[in-house]
């Protein structure tokens, strides 16, 4: 089809108590170190998404955003892709404040936050399901795409992308296709869809494998769905430092064959932006070029595939100066816009001819190096 990009519009679903939410200062992936007088900052912090919604508001597409409040989920809601078992242990664990996981800290009242969060996720949807917006972006946090059915994991408790992929199929999609550029593995989204037909979920991540009771998923490209769901889960595991270059060859000749071949009248985009090159948690140094070429070719597919219509979830992304930008650059590409801020910090090199050119200059400057 051909896309009249004026008439796209992004709607953005925000809300700032979700800010209020805070995981207490030496709750992280491991524990705190005695032998640092400051603890590492936790990385899922209000910072990072306040810093993108002030990017958003303030960056050369922000006249073609639309934001919008946010209706917090259910009940009801989240136990469409959640267990009433597990949704109890929440409840319980927000009564009183503490971890569900090592990963996963409630402060008593703060699942209000995780509704909000959830809540945009399926608004995002409604709204491109009625026509209002073809583009819809659930800024939200705690983010949510490692949360299965009945566990939480990876500062994750509810299945946002999960519960956007639902909503657009009880409002008549036949196929929804759930594109995950996280650098983590979506093993949240993988395992609430591994046994249906009708969700495709593709996780191009970090090679980083399982990492323990809450993810027993190990991302790998065997693990392909299950029963009636049988080749529709594709993980595309990257080594570390894969860049710009390696995301973008794997979505054009990984992503966008097979989101073609399965048809899929939706798209629902895990848009985590940790995958860029000062992200503490992640190793794969993509710049806001390479998240802006990912955009931009994500929007073709969807002009191909879902009549233009992507619903965005907001995922991970941790340098809280750093993956704001790639986020606005991101919806710079998806709205076919050029890249017009400037990357503040855009000077290394990831080619890898490059780098062999550069191995083979150093070699030969001085007869004691090489074999
Ligand atoms: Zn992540």
């Amino acid at each position: 089809m051909t896309i009249d990009k004026r008439e796209d519009r992004a709607a953005v679903f925000f809300d700032k108590r979700m800010l209020a939410y805070r995981i207490p200062a030496g709750v992280f992936d491991s524990e705190p170190s005695a032998l640092l007088e400051h603890q590492i900052p936790q990385p899922e912090n209000p910072e990072r998404i306040d810093n993108t919604r002030s990017v958003l508001e303030r960056c050369p597409i922000a006249a073609r955003l639309d934001w919008h409040g946010i209706t917090p989920a259910t009940d009801e809601d989240l136990l469409s892709f959640h267990t009433p078992a597990y949704l109890d242990i929440l409840k319980e664990v927000d009564r009183t404040g503490g971890s569900v996981t090592r990963s996963t800290h409630l402060s008593k009242g703060e699942l209000e936050a995780v509704r909000l969060s959830a809540g945009a996720a399926i608004d995002a949807a409604k709204t491109v399901m009625e026509g209002r917006s073809r583009i819809a972006y659930a800024l939200g946090r705690p983010p949510s795409h490692h949360a299965q059915p009945d566990v939480a994991d990876g500062y994750c408790f509810v299945n946002g992308v999960g519960l956007a992929a639902l909503e657009a199929l009880r409002a008549g999609c036949e196929r929804v296709a759930v594109i995950d550029w996280d650098v983590h593995h979506g093993n949240g989204t993988q395992e609430g869809f591994y046994g249906r037909d009708d969700v495709l979920t593709i996780s191009m991540h970090m090679d980083h494998g399982a990492w323990g009771p809450t993810h027993v998923q190990t991302g790998g490209v065997e693990e392909t769905g299950s029963g009636a769901g049988g080749g529709c889960n594709i993980n595309l595991p990257l080594p570390m430092g894969s860049g710009d270059v390696l995301y973008n060859e794997v979505f054009e000749h990984c992503v966008v064959p097979a989101v073609k071949r399965f048809a899929p009248d939706m798209i629902v985009l895990a848009n985590g932006q940790d995958a860029n090159q000062f992200d503490p948690n992640g190793r794969q140094c993509v710049t806001m070029k390479g998240f802006h070429s990912l955009g931009s070719k994500l929007r073709w597919l969807a002009g191909d595939v879902s009549d233009g219509r992507v619903i965005v979830t907001q995922e991970g992304g941790y340098n809280p100066s750093y993956a704001p930008l790639c986020a606005y650059a991101v919806m710079a590409g998806l709205l076919g816009e050029p890249l017009d801020i400037a990357d503040p910090i855009a000077f290394y090199p990831e080619d890898a001819a490059a780098s062999q050119r550069a191995l083979e200059t150093l070699i030969s400057v001085h007869p004691l190096l090489g074999q």
